[in-house]
């Protein structure tokens, strides 16, 4: 199995500078995961950036849902819908263990904005445009069968509801997979590298940037043919570097997702609801391991991407929303245990508010040849990437005869974990990888954690399970397999990057994530040979990141 780890990271960043590559690309979220394994398998020697961790930017703070994009039959987006959906069938073959289907309850009541008529035309034509499976195409329940199969929702005025197919995620996740694919296939990749620069040639044409490492404050410079900006809500930030950003720009909307304990709410079913509100928003209700979560709002963004604030005026709007839909003891904002917002870089549209914008993806191509592409759904990333590469390999097999351009590789391509099996073959994998976990010392219920994590991956990290016996730290046997396997294997670099990001624990495994902190960073501290004051700027910056989730708990006077 290829390592993916610090070693590799100071190898890769290396042999960018040493040799030009064919393809840079700048962001590691998604779309530049998604463009990273899309080139290097059109046989592009290619080279991926990130300036924090990967999927640290809107990757990792999605709604989490691989889905068709339903609510944007509203904007009568059929493109989109058509795409986005056929996309989700693909992305769930290629990474059945990021990827599980769950049934999702689209209730209507008396007076509201569908009717069961409407509800049902609308999930027809979905099931069409999204070329849904046989077995996941939508049913509908009466209101009697509606509350047999959802307890929670409101019964005062419900009519009925629709049943359909999404596929839950774990966004930074799936990121992590896509890069460790586009590395095994020999793609360069670092994360904590930043672009600071563009470099051109003599005739005015990109070839390169200049990059500080946010590790070491090192800096130097990788040139590559054809560069692709693929920074989410910094795409502008890139362009302005390039003179090139007049014309249309992004337009960031911020979303705030809010975590309660499945004790307090448990939801047995996700739900996609209308809520009361002026802007006439949908929102969603998913249960997940033990907890609940919902969101979004969606609301212009200003100020810096990098870590958008939840104040207590979104918590608000979220828990009146989900509050007036479930029959729950109302929520407060002491149930929230964790939250995390993320911001959208939308292509914007005069006149139009946050909800309207749509969702499509567009490519810019500057005069000095710098590629960008915005817009879009972590859902469409593959589709996203095979089309700007389409470009960028025409491209660059037009300037150079001795490429010849390849079409995209990656409809059928497994990601690391999810090789080379497909839904079935995983099924199949899972059953016989759960006894070997069992047999390194965890529980069935942890072997299974660990399976539908890791997918194909999971022996490797059952390697690190066994490990733990002899090493000394006060880590479980499974919290040391997972944090090694992420150190070795996904480029963990800090303890935020493994309690964030890798194993998703701050989001929603708080109280365990809480109890392990110190263990890890103890951990990590033996494994990268830290000094006293890295280990405090580690523990801050953990600590920085539990305060961001907590914040709006001290401004709930603010808004009542
Ligand atoms: C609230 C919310 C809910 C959503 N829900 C869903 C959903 O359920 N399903 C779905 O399909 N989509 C969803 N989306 C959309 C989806 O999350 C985004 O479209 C997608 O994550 C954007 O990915 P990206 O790679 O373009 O941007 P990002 O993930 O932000 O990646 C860009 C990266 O570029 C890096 N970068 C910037 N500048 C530099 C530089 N100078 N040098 C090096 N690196 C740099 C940044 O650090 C960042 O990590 C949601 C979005 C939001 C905000």
């Amino acid at each position: 199995m290829t390592k993916l780890n610090h070693k590799t990271r100071r190898a890769d960043l290396a042999q960018m500078q040493a040799d030009p590559l064919d393809v840079l690309v700048i962001g590691g979220g998604i779309t530049g995961a998604g463009i990273s394994l899309d080139a290097q398998t059109r046989g592009l020697k290619t080279g991926l950036i990130e300036m924090q961790d990967f999927a640290a930017g809107t990757s990792s703070r999605s709604t989490k849902l691989v889905h068709g994009g339903l609510r944007y039959l509203k904007q009568l987006a059929v493109h989109e819908v058509a795409e986005v959906g056929s996309e989700r069938a693909i992305v769930y073959e290629n990474a059945p263990h990021v990827t599980t289907p769950v049934w999702m309850m689209l209730p209507f009541y008396k007076n509201g904005t569908f009717g069961k008529a409407t509800t049902a035309l609308g999930l027809d034509v979905y099931d069409h445009l999204a070329q849904v499976k046989k077995n996941e195409r939508k049913f509908m329940l009466n209101a009697n069968q509606a509350l047999i199969r959802e307890p929670y929702l409101k019964a005062k005025g419900l009519l009925g509801a629709g049943v359909y197919v999404e596929y839950r995620t774990d966004d930074a996740r799936l990121v992590i997979e896509v890069i460790k694919k586009a590395h095994a296939k020999g793609a360069l990749v670092a994360n904590y590298v930043k672009a600071t620069e563009l470099t051109y040639n003599v005739a005015g044409q990109v070839d390169g940037v200049v990059f500080v490492d946010q590790i070491t404050g090192d800096s130097g410079v990788i040139h590559a043919r054809r560069v692709i900006n693929a920074a989410g809500p910094w795409v502008d930030t890139i362009r302005k570097l390039d003179g090139s950003d007049a014309g249309k720009h992004l337009h960031l909307t911020k979303g705030v997702h809010l975590v309660v304990d499945s004790a307090k709410f448990p939801l047995h079913n996700a739900v996609f609801f209308d809520t009361p509100f002026k802007d006439k928003r949908m929102m969603f209700a998913i249960p997940r391991a033990g907890k609940t979560y919902f969101g979004t709002t969606d609301t212009t963004w200003t100020k810096d991407p990098k870590e958008p604030t939840i104040d207590a005026r979104d918590v608000t709007y979220i828990l009146d929303a989900v509050n007036g839909m479930f029959d729950i003891t109302p929520l407060t904002f002491d149930d929230v245990e964790s939250a995390w917002a993320g911001v959208r870089p939308l292509i914007q549209e005069a006149g139009k508010s946050p909800s309207e914008i749509s969702r499509k993806d567009e490519i810019f191509h500057s005069e000095s040849g710098l590629y960008s592409i915005a817009g879009g759904k972590l859902t469409g990333y593959r589709k996203m990437a095979e089309k700007i590469m389409d470009k960028v390999a025409k491209d660059i097999a037009t300037a150079d005869s001795s490429y010849r351009y390849q079409p995209t590789q990656t409809k059928h391509l497994p990601l690391a974990g999810g090789d080379p099996l497909g839904s079935d073959g995983f099924k199949v994998y899972a059953y016989s990888a759960i006894g070997r976990g069992v047999a390194a010392g965890l529980t069935k219920a942890q072997a299974k954690v660990v399976v539908a994590h890791y997918g194909t991956n999971a022996d490797a990290v059952f390697d690190f399970v066994k490990q733990a016996a002899s090493a000394d730290t006060t880590l479980s046997p499974l919290d040391y397999g997972q944090l090694h396997y992420g150190l070795e294997n996904e480029l963990v670099l800090r303890p935020i990057d493994f309690l964030l990001r890798r194993s998703g624990e701050l989001l929603f495994d708080y109280a365990h994530m809480q109890a392990i902190t110190p263990a890890v960073i103890a951990e990590m501290r033996r494994y990268f040979n830290w000094s006293e004051a890295t280990t405090l700027a580690m523990t801050s910056e953990v600590s920085a990141q539990v305060k961001l989730r907590q914040n709006f708990k001290d401004k709930i006077n603010d808004v009542i």
